[in-house]
């Protein structure tokens, strides 16, 4: 990534849609909408010391909202440019309240609250079209209870809790355990607030709250209205302090998670959605297993699917790798229900089809393998850039050729066109942008020789 950064042929045109698409092969003229960051690109040197001092939290997308982030901010860590962007939805500054911290931090003078977006115009030869996809929203399966069920994920929120960048620092801590600490975190910030108005009774009174609730509720201050006033108060912060020690205990029998299930095919292969196989999960499910017990010996990993499609070259090596030294047991069965046992804990339900049993088993996190479905913009792409979709919604091509879409000079790569993994979209690209040169040295030679 670094690479397309510098290189003199290529220009990066992030935080950007495209509008308007005319022309024809060999040239094309394209209208993009540069959008605004309220950040002057050529001076932001992506410091962060402004995202670091910036008061509002926003639930952080780029850690699938297992995070928080600021209301200014760098989509994720490596991203090119590392041109920090004002998120206009949350910033106070931009929704009328007095703020601009960031701007009075910025040392490159950086922040512009002015700035608006940029309309450019591009004449270009070749359209190649990368716009990827989407995960499968999996709450559409309503037996595998996700967004009910807490330590229900996704495969690509478990992927953020793998990470040594993400939000839990790549410890398997369990979105049920996180949520009770974040409640800890909030109660206790209650606590020392009603604790210091609790203080101040103290001293002006010269007596323990506790001593003094005893004595009140004995009824040794009927008529006294300050006091009174000190006996509410003293029961309200009772009514934080209380729950808060029950969940700090709770607290300290949190554990990560070690008990694995990975479900695949969550949307693929499924009439229902998209019969299609996306390709891609089997590998990354083992993928996720192998890192998780790592990260943590004793971690073992059930993978439960119809079949295990380790294809490509060294797959089905890694496959079995995974089963002999990563506590990874493969189990053929379609899952019928995941309920919520004790602990929090996900109970999965299947039909074992080599026992011919159906069972159930308890664990302590499940990770929903979801299929790879259309990427959301994709008909509005479509529209706009003048190309048909197939009938899933994927960019129409041809098996004969792969990247060549409905419009020449308009080519495809990538998740846009069909489910695949990293390599084989790199591969395809590397056509598409062959593609796309034929075209454009096409074009020249033309140009050249109306000239002469
Ligand atoms: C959980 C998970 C783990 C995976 N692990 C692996 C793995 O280990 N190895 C592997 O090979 N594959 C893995 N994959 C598959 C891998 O993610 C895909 O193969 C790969 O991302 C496809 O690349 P792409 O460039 O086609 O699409 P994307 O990576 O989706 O990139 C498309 C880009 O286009 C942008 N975009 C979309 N619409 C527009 C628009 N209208 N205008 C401008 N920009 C737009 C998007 O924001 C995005 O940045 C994994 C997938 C998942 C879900
Ligand atoms: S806007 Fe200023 S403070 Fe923020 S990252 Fe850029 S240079 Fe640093
Ligand atoms: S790659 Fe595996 S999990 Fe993904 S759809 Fe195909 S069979 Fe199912």
């Amino acid at each position: 990534m670094l690479d397309v950064g510098r290189h003199p042929n290529l220009e990066l045109l992030a935080y950007s849609e495209v509008e308007k698409v005319e022309g024809e092969a060999g040239n094309f003229k394209v209208t993009v909408r540069r959008k605004t960051r309220y950040v002057e690109e050529d001076r932001c040197t992506g410091c962060g010391a402004c995202a670091e001092k910036c008061p509002t939290a926003v639930p952080d997308a780029f850690n699938e909202g297992l995070g928080a982030r600021s209301a200014i901010y760098s989509y994720f860590a490596q991203g090119i440019p590392s041109t920090h962007t004002i998120d206009p939805d949350h910033c106070r500054q931009l929704n009328g309240k007095k703020c601009g911290i960031c701007a009075k931090t910025c040392q490159a003078e950086a922040i512009n609250f002015e700035q608006e977006d940029r309309i450019i115009e591009l004449n270009v030869g070749a359209i190649i079209i990368a716009a990827g996809y989407d995960i499968f929203d999996p709450s559409l399966i309503p037996e595998y209870r996700y967004r009910e069920i807490a330590n229900v994920v996704t495969a690509i929120e478990f992927e953020r809790l793998l990470s040594a960048s993400g939000p839990t620092e790549g410890h398997m801590d369990r979105p049920s355990d996180r949520a009770v600490l974040a409640e800890i975190a909030a109660l206790e910030k209650k606590a020392k607030k009603s604790q210091k108005a609790l203080d101040k009774l103290e001293k002006k009174f010269d007596e323990p709250s506790a001593a003094f609730y005893g004595k009140y509720q004995a009824g040794e201050y009927e008529g006294d209205e300050d006091r009174k006033k000190w006996a509410d108060k003293y029961a309200s912060h009772l009514k934080i302090v209380e729950p808060l020690e029950e969940l700090k205990k709770k607290a300290k029998r949190f554990t990560v998670a070690k008990r694995l299930a990975f479900i695949q095919c969550v949307g693929s292969r499924d009439f229902r959605f998209y019969p299609f196989c996306s390709g891609y999960c089997c590998m990354h499910s083992i993928k996720e297993a192998v890192i998780a017990q790592e990260h943590a010996p004793e971690t073992t990993s059930t993978i439960f699917g119809m079949d295990i499609r380790a294809i490509g070259k060294g797959f089905e090596e890694y496959k079995i790798r995974g089963g002999n030294n990563s506590n990874i047991t493969y189990v053929r069965g379609r899952i019928a229900e995941i309920t919520e046992g004790p602990n929090n804990n996900p109970v999965v339900t299947y039909e074992n089809t080599r026992e011919r049993k159906v069972e159930s088993r308890e664990f302590d996190m499940v990770v929903l393998a979801t299929a790879c479905a259309p990427t959301k913009g994709i008909g509005t792409l479509a529209k706009t850039v003048g190309v048909e979709l197939d009938k899933y919604n994927f960019i129409k091509t041809s098996s004969l050729s792969p990247v060549d879409t409905t419009t020449p000079g308009i080519f495809v790569c990538g998740c846009a066109e069909s489910p695949m993994d990293v390599p084989e979209s790199v591969a395809q690209a590397s056509s598409a942008a062959q593609r796309a040169a034929e075209i454009a040295f096409q074009s020249e030679l033309e140009k050249e020789k109306a000239v002469a």
